[in-house]
Order: structure tokens, then sequence, then C-alpha cells
């Protein structure tokens, strides 16, 4: 996988800054394809940029700039945890408005274990709904870790899962209820932290 990554996007001026970058992209995207299957390659991943907010992804037209924040500039751990995230929001973008708990769920369960995995502390997340998330996304991956990429082999867009699907790979109503919901319906952490909102992009 070649990822174009504009060098003048990084406040690390260093060619090995870029080049670590790069490749912990390359390892994350390819553990994120192994589990959930793999993501839509019409979209072009054009960047990484920091700022100063939540970590999202920005679609435009076909491409996916990543954004992560401030802190993930200077800390691998940060780096790592964020961008776990994020990749797993890379496999069937979807804009912020329509991106599903279930979608929200597996990226936050993936994000602690394979940050987790990789030694690198277990993130403190102080935030209700992602807490909610990350317990959903464990408790669907414990049924069956194969559910995602057997739910995408019927319906590629992880947020355009029903909850037919979901009651039909076997998740029992209780949990297919909330996964199958809009996530961006109840307060998010953009409000939380009180940053203004960005339209268009996912979370
Ligand atoms: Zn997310």
């Amino acid at each position: 996988m070649e990822i174009p990554f504009n060098k003048d996007l990084f406040v690390g001026d260093s060619p090995s800054f870029e080049t670590s970058q790069k490749a912990e992209l390359k390892t994350i995207v390819e553990e994120v394809e192994k589990i959930f299957g793999e993501r839509d390659e019409s979209y072009e991943i054009a960047a990484i940029l920091f700022y100063d907010g939540p970590p999202h992804i920005k679609i435009q037209e076909k491409k996916l700039i990543i954004y992560l924040g401030q802190t993930a500039l200077n800390n691998l751990y940060t780096f790592i945890f964020q961008l776990s995230h994020e990749a797993v929001h890379l496999l069937s973008p979807v804009f912020d408005k329509d991106v599903i708990w279930l979608e929200e769920s597996i990226a936050t369960s993936f994000s602690v274990k394979y940050t987790d995995n990789k030694q690198y502390g277990r993130p403190s997340d102080k935030e209700y709904k992602y807490i909610k998330a990350k317990n959903l996304g464990d408790k669907i991956l414990k049924i069956n870790p194969a559910i995602i990429k057997k739910l995408r082999s019927r319906n590629f867009v992880i947020s355009d899962i029903k909850i037919e699907d979901l009651i039909s790979a076997g998740i029992k109503p209780y949990l297919a209820n909330p996964l199958s919901e809009k996530f961006k319906k109840s307060p998010d952490r953009d409000a939380s932290v009180g940053k203004p909102k960005t339209a268009r992009n996912s979370p």
C-alpha cells in the first residue's frame, strides 16, 4: 500500500518521523483489515494532520484526511491510540452524521485492544459515550470475532448495517438495538469538550 504524504503537513520535520508514521499507519490498517475485512480502496488515504481538537476523518471527495490531536505529535502511545481508532473509520467511510454505534463501538474496542497489545498502557477513557461504545464493541466481538467481516460480506459499509442484519447474524436485540442507532444522536465528545462541531466529518 502506497500512502502519499505531503511532507509539509507534518510539524515533525525529520524524514524518520514521516516514515515511522507511514509505517505505523500501514501496520494498523493491515491489522484492521485482517479483523474487520478490506477497506474501500476507492478512497485514497491522503494525509495525517495534527490539530487542536478531537480526532476524526475528513472525507474530501475520494480522499481521506486523518485528523489527530496535537498531543499525538509528541507521544507515540497517543498517536497509536488515536490512529488505531480512526483506522476503523477508514474501512467504509461515511460522513459524521451517518456513523452508527456499531462502527464507533468496534473502533473504540479495537483501539483499546491494539494499544494494550502494543504495551503502551491502557488509555484513560473519560468520555461516557466512548466507554459505552467500547463495552458494546467488546461484547459483540467476543460473541463472534469475525462478525464484522461476515456482516460486511453482505453489507460492505459498516454504518449501513441494519438491525435486521445484526439480529440475523446472531446478535441479541438488546445489543442490536443500540448498535444500529446513529452515534451522533446523543451528546457527543465534541460538545463535551466545548469544541466546535466539524461538519461532514467522521468522528
Ligand atoms: Zn470514532
